[in-house]
């Protein structure tokens, strides 16, 4: 059996490396949200998807092109997908909301 030790936090001993269980589950909590989850940025695997598929749709149509945001099309071999209407602002993950752009141009889109 292990030795116990102080939790790091609250000092309760216990068998984990630095902190108790309450207080482990606890950082966890915090750790996640301070990162924000796949799900709350909007990147579900079915986001994912769409992304890639809308990315394959583009390079069969266009090839390697970026149609350019705010400056003139040009050829990128970096292209990835965008939802046109910010989630944030109600956007959806359908294709109709989807946009792809060499990552030059999403940042730029991003930034203004
Ligand atoms: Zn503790
Ligand atoms: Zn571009």
């Amino acid at each position: 059996m292990r030795r116990r030790r102080p939790c790091l936090v609250c000092g309760t001993l216990t068998r984990n490396a630095s902190r108790c269980d309450t207080c482990q589950a606890q950082w966890q909590q915090q750790h996640d949200r301070a990162r924000g989850s796949a799900h709350q940025r909007g990147y579900t695997s079915a986001w994912q998807r769409t992304a890639r598929a809308a990315v394959a749709a583009h390079r069969a149509q266009y090839g390697d092109w970026c149609l350019g945001w705010k400056v003139i099309a040009h050829t990128a071999a970096d292209l990835t997908a965008d939802h046109i209407v910010a989630k944030a602002n109600g956007g959806t993950d359908d294709p109709a909301n989807v946009q792809v752009l060499c990552r030059g141009c999403n940042a730029r889109k991003h930034n203004q």
